[in-house]
């Protein structure tokens, strides 16, 4: 072999092994940042998941107070359900207040009552109360006294009782034998009262058609007070006091 020869040889040896420390080297360094890239993925998943596991122990947490709240609302005095399955509670006790008339109710639904009816007579209406708060005696008396008893409430079992409800006819029936029928519904100031009574914290409490769920026949005279927000569902869905609590938490 020439020299010149030998020498080219040469140099074509220290080109490979450079081209083979350039391609080592390249290799270090893709897999230096492979790594790295790989560590900071997985970083960025670890703190994904930690999120999304406080965003949903964060919602677990609402949907718990949530059904806390609703337990609670449930529980109010105004929410008291009272029917011929359940009485009321024998710690109940009530202070009343006077609307008119000498009729008296929970102190808590006065005002409420006397605006209703003011509001009532306003609008160029003439409601009448016939029946309010009873007490235990009464409602036994009443019992023991009426001709029906299934459209008698048992004493306990009465929402007069519990000062949270009254009868309000048109006083165009007054003169009837008994202005609590059906007719009353005609009449100019109960149309009135159906429409508006849940602007007020009012219910229509045994609505036709929900006898069965009630136990009580269809009474368009006998107003229940819930609050306005309970009232305005109750009214505007078309429910009774009972299909309300069983499905409050739809509500
Ligand atoms: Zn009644």
């Amino acid at each position: 072999m020439s020299r010149a020869r030998k020498k080219n040889s040469k140099k074509l040896l220290i080109i490979v092994i450079e081209i083979i420390c350039l391609i080592a080297l390249g290799c270090g360094i893709y897999k230096i940042i492979d790594t790295h890239m790989e560590q900071q993925q997985q970083e960025e998943a670890a703190e994904e998941a930690a999120a999304e596991a406080e965003e949903q122990a964060e919602a677990e947490r609402q949907a718990e107070e949530e059904r806390q709240k609703k337990e609670e609302e449930l529980n109010q005095w105004n929410l008291l359900l009272v029917n011929p399955w359940k009485a009321m509670p024998d710690d109940f006790e009530v202070k009343t207040a006077e609307v008119e008339g000498g009729y008296v109710v929970d102190e808590r639904i006065a005002d409420a009552m006397k605006e209703m009816l003011a509001d009532c007579r306003e609008a160029g209406y003439s409601p009448q109360i016939i029946s309010s708060f009873r007490t235990r005696e009464t409602q036994q008396y009443l019992y023991d006294h009426t001709a029906n008893k299934d459209d008698t409430a048992i004493p306990g079992h009465s929402e007069h009782e519990c000062g949270l409800a009254a009868d309000i006819i048109d006083s165009s029936s007054a003169g009837w034998a008994d202005p609590l029928i059906d007719a009353q519904e005609e009449l100019p100031a109960q149309k009135w009262l159906m429409e508006h009574c849940q602007d007020y914290g009012f219910i229509l409490r045994y609505p036709k058609d929900k006898e069965e769920v009630t136990g009580i026949i269809y009474e368009p005279w006998h107003y229940r007070y819930v609050g306005k927000e309970h009232a305005k569902t109750i009214m505007g869905e078309g429910l009774c006091l009972e299909e309300y609590i069983e499905n409050y938490d739809k509500y």
